[in-house]
């Protein structure tokens, strides 16, 4: 498979190891396949009775073809995808869990695959891999846990100091060995500032081969289908038809998997794309005009994005008309967040974090408007477990139980260097 960028007009394509490298295209936009690639009609025909490595492996095998092997891939899928993604039934309608990972965040798949892929085309290079990643929390958790302990890869992860939560600061400084954590004193911006300069810096450059992990980049990305397959394969096995998937989006890389796994012939009917407040694509669904802004703060604020950066990528792929053939906007305010997290909670016993809650309330809200999706197999995307959001959710219902891969996190000591939010005195340390 070859990708090219999408503000490339003449359409230059590169291969996958290219683009995964590269991250951002050096024209500024996001790389995307040439071709969407599809099932065999035999693959197709069979995914609800194969197992979810076979499942992910077809999947992912397109998208790589050429350049990675199949065996190589499959020891690749095996390691990375070592946890389950489990389709909970909760009352009417399905919960596909994606936080049984070691950050307990659907992040884990895009990190870990990323992860095992860059050490697999680094194979027999002497010079290590330099990844720099800015995070506003739980991107660089993911990512630190995906790379730790990757031969020939190390992690410079920058931080704002103070503005992350305890948890998120152990999942990112906590690890030592191949990952270095910076706690830049200043904001997100700041430390994406520093990260951007870091990769023009010539000098900075001959010293280092330097990479990014951040979210545009179609390595995490890929990954990401594999769990819509396996998820709506096991809601077909279950109900005989295509499920619809409940997406809760802010930079929306999450949805755009999904849409690549629906045009490759997985059984899904449709999806609702939820957001919080920051509405951009809700209101660009319903009104036609793509208006991004500057993002507000919510209690789900790993989608606090008011400039969706994989909207091009979906804009690029998809028509408004095509969209709305596939995708319902729905967004939710944080209070009905709260009330929903604390009534199912009661009712069905059952914990969404503040992300999935916004996706169950986006379902209920289109339910009650007597929408298409009454009657037809709906499976909302839990994309955190309600643990990494107990400020939030044990006000609301009680205690929350804290699954094993979080339980010992919080015993790990923060290693951190600390700097000023200064391009040279970041560049100098590195
Ligand atoms: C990152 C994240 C999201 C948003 O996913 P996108 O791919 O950016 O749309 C939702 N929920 C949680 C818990 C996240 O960490």
């Amino acid at each position: 498979m070859r990708y090219y960028s999408t503000r490339n007009k003449d359409k230059k394509a590169v291969t996958f190891e290219r683009a995964a490298l590269t991250g951002l295209a050096p024209d500024g936009g996001l790389f995307v396949p040439e071709v969407m690639p599809e099932y065999p009609s035999a693959v197709k025909s069979s995914l609800p009775v194969m197992n979810r490595h076979d499942i992910a492996f077809e999947t992912i095998k397109p998208f790589v073809h050429g350049e990675i092997p199949d065996a190589a891939l499959g020891d690749i899928l095996q390691d990375a995808f070592n946890f389950d993604a489990p389709l909970a039934r909760v009352k009417d309608r399905y919960v596909l869990e994606l936080f049984h990972g070691p950050t307990a965040a659907f992040k884990d798949f895009g990190a870990r695959f990323m992860a095992r892929t860059f050490s697999y085309f680094r194979r027999g290079e002497d010079k290590p891999l330099h990844i720099l990643v800015a995070t506003s929390g739980d991107t660089g958790g993911a990512v630190a846990d995906g790379f730790f302990g990757v031969a020939g890869i190390s992690v410079t992860v920058l931080y704002p100091k103070g503005r992350v939560s305890p948890l998120q600061e152990r999942q990112i400084a906590g690890l030592g060995g191949n990952i270095s954590a910076f706690a830049v004193e200043g904001t997100f911006d700041d430390c994406q500032r520093l990260v951007k300069a870091a990769f023009a810096d010539e000098g900075l450059n001959k010293r280092m081969l330097l990479s990014s992990a951040n979210s545009i980049n179609i390595a995490r990305l890929v990954p990401q289908t594999a769990y819509y397959a396996v998820g709506a394969a096991r809601a077909l096995r279950e109900t005989g038809t295509a499920v619809t998937f409940c997406v809760p989006s802010g930079n929306f890389g999450n949805l755009t998997a999904g849409m690549y796994a629906r045009e490759m012939g997985a059984p899904i009917w449709r999806f609702i794309a939820a957001t919080n407040i920051n509405k951009t694509v809700p209101d660009y669904l319903e009104s036609g005009v793509y208006a991004p802004r500057t993002s507000t703060p919510t209690i789900s604020n790993a989608m606090d994005v008011g400039a969706p950066s994989n909207f091009e990528r979906m804009n690029a792929h998809w028509s408004l008309k095509r969209l709305l053939e596939t995708l319902t906007g729905v967004f939710i305010s944080d209070e009905t967040t709260r009330e929903t997290i604390k009534r199912v909670h009661d009712r069905y016993g059952y914990i969404l974090d503040p992300h999935t809650a916004v996706g169950w309330a986006a379902v209920d809200a289109l339910q009650s408007d007597g929408a298409a999706i009454e009657g037809v197999p709906v499976g909302v995307l839990a994309t955190a477990h309600p643990a990494k959001f107990a400020e939030i959710v044990e006000p609301l219902i009680g205690a929350v139980p804290v699954p094993p891969a979080l339980q010992t996190v919080m015993e790990r000591n923060v290693i951190a260097t600390t700097i000023p939010a200064d391009i040279s005195a970041f560049i100098d340390s590195l």
